[in-house]
């Protein structure tokens, strides 16, 4: 497509931003004294081509079943716009890939966070990030909106499933997905410094700063109570670690700590994040964050735009209104109300992510990685951290000691229950639509009823039924029963939850099968549920979290061909009126503690 630009010093037209030999700093301020206000405030925006970004977010995927060379060419449509802009800087993509490359149709996905968060893996979740890096860009895509690193504190919030862990430390561990995204920093780099290693990799985005686990009640885009040292102890910590590995990245939290919208937050943006922790990347607002800044959001936009730039954020995502955008802090900066320094600021930060991306030598999305989407070696890794995240709740002590590992030569056995036959709801939300899915065939995997049919002996029988009676699983003769139950999904607000409760008709399942035959409980959750009434009834009961696309991962677990080793990320409520209840509280009565999960040898091969 594009023009050839003069690199070399002695070429006429030269210009040193253009030259790959020049320092950052120096490509960077030779770009920024070419560009006019209205450039550099483009490059603060995250809409359409002729700015500085772009996105697919949540509810704004393009085409759903579109094949990676359709969004290679879509993303390449939209970059050749930015090329033909007076100084042909390169845009940045985003795309919410937060379990894998979520919304694309036939990606590998991965276990939600909370599952990874069970391994207690760093190297299997940074592996999981390289995965990840080389399905986004086999689609074009150079920037992921993730890890998200909240430590969320209360399970009702709807984005639970999104944090590690309610564990500090746990999450902290998890930021190893950084490197897995982004590639490992040289070791002179300064702290703070963004860092993508190469082509096979991916912009990251630690996110939402801070405090977006720890609102009132588990409420979604709520307040934050709680003192500096808490907020400093629990919320912090992973955004120091984040930083040390050079994310690129920072998206600020819809939430507010202490009654402070965390979009209108100068110490903690400013002050805090960009200084004491010296992070030189760029902030980007969360969607329409800096709208919500009021209440009754919108109220006042002007306001709006003034507090959010004011307060650090460098890139807006804008759906609406980004000529006003435009407008309105032009106006401010010719007033001087907004510091030129502030833009300057900006400006610099967002070039400096395209400038170590490699964006300006290579700005067009080719072919190279197009093979790498849904490929078999990682959903093998995926099928991995299925193994590794599954926690073993109960084993046994009902009737004849531990109920698993399952034995694969039973000659009938039943799967029952509503999750059990379900790929939309092992991958839970973002996959696919920003809800999730209810169905098996929009994208490719294998449910645990797939797996457990390709895991036991060719000759044993297994029957199907979502939700059976219990006259039919008396008379169905079955030496045991496999039940999976769980959430159906949900993303954001929408999964905020006061009660907690395994989805109907999950527990009458439960109650139905377990009185009649030996049984196994699989829950697919993202987080605890309600279990107290019916654990006297199950033999074994097992949090499967949001396992994505490889249910044969269950299924290699719970026939011991691997062992059990998952343990709680979270503390496992006994009744929601406990919430909240986090690990280390003087009040701490849990079902299960947080690190608790019983183990499994493999059985050796037979
Ligand atoms: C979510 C973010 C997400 C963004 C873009 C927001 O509503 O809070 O986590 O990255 O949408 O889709």
């Amino acid at each position: 497509c594009c023009m050839a630009f003069a690199i070399h010093a002695s070429d006429p037209g030269y210009m040193k931003f253009r030259d790959p030999q020049q320092p950052l700093s120096k490509r960077t301020r030779d770009l920024m004294n070419r560009m006019t206000l209205e450039e550099k405030i483009g490059q603060m925006i995250m809409r359409d081509y002729s700015i500085g970004s772009l996105l697919s977010g949540g509810g704004s995927v393009p085409r759903l079943q579109a094949t990676p060379q359709e969004w290679i060419d879509m993303v390449n449509d939209f970059q050749k716009g930015s090329l033909s802009s007076r100084l042909g800087i390169p845009m940045i993509y985003g795309i919410d890939a937060v379990h894998g490359h979520n919304n694309v149709y036939k990606a590998t996905i991965f276990p939600h966070n909370v599952g990874l968060g069970a391994t207690r893996d760093p190297d299997l979740v940074r592996r999981i990030g390289a995965a990840t890096a080389l399905e986004v860009r086999a689609t074009g895509i150079n920037y992921a909106f993730a890890p998200c690193i909240a430590v969320c504190r209360d399970p009702r919030w709807g984005r639970c499933f999104e944090s590690y862990s309610e564990d500090p430390k746990i999450v902290k561990l998890m930021t190893e997905i950084i490197p897995g995204l982004q590639g490992d920093i040289p070791s002179d780099l300064p702290k703070g410094i963004p860092y993508v290693a190469g082509r096979d990799k991916v912009a990251a985005c630690a996110k939402h700063y801070v405090g977006d686990g720890g609102t009132t009640r588990g409420i979604n885009e709520n307040n934050t109570v709680i003192d500096r040292h808490g907020l400093m102890s629990i919320h912090m910590p992973a955004y120091n670690d984040a930083i040390i590995k050079g994310v690129s990245t920072v998206m600020v939290s819809y939430s507010s700590w202490n009654g402070l919208k965390m979009h209108a937050n100068r110490d903690l943006v400013t002050n805090f994040l960009k200084g004491t922790l010296k992070f030189r990347g760029f902030v980007i607002s969360d969607w329409q964050g800096i709208d919500r800044i009021t209440t009754p959001e919108h109220a006042n936009y002007s306001y709006s735009v003034l507090a959010g730039v004011n307060a650090g954020i460098d890139m807006f995502m804008l759906p609406f209104n980004h000529t006003d955008f435009i407008d309105i802090l032009t106006d401010f900066v010719e007033r001087k109300i907004v510091p030129m320094s502030r833009i300057d600021d900006a400006v610099r930060r967002i070039l400096r992510v395209k400038f170590t991306m490699g964006l300006f030598e290579k700005p067009m999305a080719d072919q190279t990685f197009i093979d790498q989407l849904g490929s078999q070696a990682h959903r093998d890794l995926a099928r991995e951290a299925v193994r590794k995240s599954l926690v073993l709740l109960k084993n046994g002590e009902n009737a004849d000691g531990a109920a698993l590992p399952l034995p694969k030569n039973a000659a009938r056995i039943l799967v029952a229950g509503t999750h059990a036959n379900n790929l939309g709801y092992q991958c839970g939300g973002w996959t696919i639509a920003w809800q999730g899915l209810s169905g098996n065939n929009n994208t490719v995997g294998t449910t645990i009823l797939n797996g457990i049919s390709a895991t036991v002996d060719s000759d044993t029988e297994i029957i199907f039924s979502e939700n059976p009676s219990m006259d039919y699983v008396k008379a169905s003769n079955v030496s045991y029963a496999i039940v999976v139950v769980g959430e159906q999904p949900y993303a954001e607000t929408q999964g905020d939850s006061l009660n907690l409760t395994i989805s109907e008709p999950g527990p009458s399942t439960i109650t139905n099968v377990c009185a009649a035959v030996k049984c196994v409980v699989v829950l697919v959750s993202g987080r605890p549920v309600t279990v107290g009434p019916y654990l006297p009834q199950v033999d074994a009961l097992v949090a499967a979290w949001l396992p994505g696309t490889e249910g044969q991962g269950v299924a290699d677990v719970l026939f011991g061909d691997y062992g059990f080793t998952g343990r709680l990320p979270r503390t496992w409520f006994k009744t929601v009126d406990q919430l909240p209840m986090n690990f280390g509280d003087e009040q701490y009565d849990p079902l299960f503690p947080l690190g608790f999960g019983l183990t499994t040898e493999p059985v050796g091969s037979s």
